[in-house]
This record gives structure tokens, C-alpha cells and sequence, in this order.
């Protein structure tokens, strides 16, 4: 989780939103990413979908089979369905999204027969340490909206 907290800073240093996520396989990072939403011009570059897509690049498959992912922040549903679809074995995150979460939310897809595949998902882990980058990135945000010229 230490890994996927250094690419949460690194987001915070690009000005994107700080969320990071790593892959591992056999104790081994084999991907990672941070949230990169404004740079990509992309809605989807979450951190979770470019870590996925640069694993199954690494592993010249689509499927991540006995891959871990470790993320900063819980994943939205977009982000969930992509885990799932890649067949990655755990989720870890370290702090719950209530808005957006799809786990918090409890989406009823990933649930039922519609959701082929489904993780087993560890939560807390970092929780402080993220957290408190989230807290610093949205308060200079909101001081930013606050000032008048
Ligand atoms: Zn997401």
C-alpha cells in the first residue's frame, strides 16, 4: 500500500486528484498507476484502469489471474467491473468512498449472477495516510474557489 501511497503523491504533485493504485503478483509490483484524468484529457484514466491495462500489457493477457491490487481509495463502479473483468484475485483500499464507491453503495451487480467474477476485498489498510492527502488536496481546492480577485 506504501507503493500505491507514492503514486497517490505523485498525482497530488500533478494536481490530480491523489489516487493510486499498484499490482502485484507473487510479492512482485507488476503495475502501477495514479489517477491521471486531467493530463489523459480522459474521464476513464482512473488509477485503477491504467494500472489494469499496463499488467495485462505486462502479462500479455487480458486476464490478471492471482493479481492483487492495492488502491488508496475504494474503487468506483467503473473501476470495480474493470477489476473483475481482469479476474484480479483481492482488493485492498484504504479508505471507503461513500459517494462513489461501488462496494459502500453495495451496487447490486457485483453482487449477483451479472458480475462473473468476484474479488475478495480487504478495506483500512493506509487508511490515515490517504485520507489526510485527500483532506489537503480538497481543502487547497476549495481555499483556490474562495479567492476573489
Ligand atoms: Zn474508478
Amino acid at each position: 500500500m506504501q507503493y500505491a501511497l507514492k503514486q497517490a503523491q505523485i498525482a497530488y504533485d500533478k494536481d490530480e486528484v491523489p489516487i493510486g493504485a499498484v499490482i502485484v503478483e507473487n510479492n512482485k509490483i507488476i503495475a502501477s498507476a495514479h489517477n491521471s484524468n486531467l493530463l489523459d484529457c480522459d474521464a476513464t484514466a482512473h488509477c485503477e484502469i491504467l494500472a489494469i491495462r499496463r499488467a495485462c500489457l505486462y502479462k500479455n493477457s487480458p486476464r490478471l489471474d492471482n493479481c492483487d491490487i492495492y488502491i488508496t481509495v475504494e474503487p468506483c463502479a467503473m473501476c470495480y467491473s474493470a477489476i473483475s473483468l481482469a479476474h484480479i484475485k483481492r482488493i485492498y483500499f484504504a479508505i471507503n468512498d461513500e459517494k462513489f464507491g461501488a462496494i459502500s453503495n453495495n451496487l447490486k451487480e457485483f453482487t449477483q449472477k451479472l458480475c462473473y467474477h468476484q474479488p475478495e476485498i480487504y478495506d483500512g489498510i493506509a487508511h490515515s495516510e490517504s485520507k489526510i492527502l485527500l483532506q489537503n488536496f480538497f481543502q487547497i481546492k476549495r481555499n483556490k474557489k474562495n479567492v476573489k480577485i
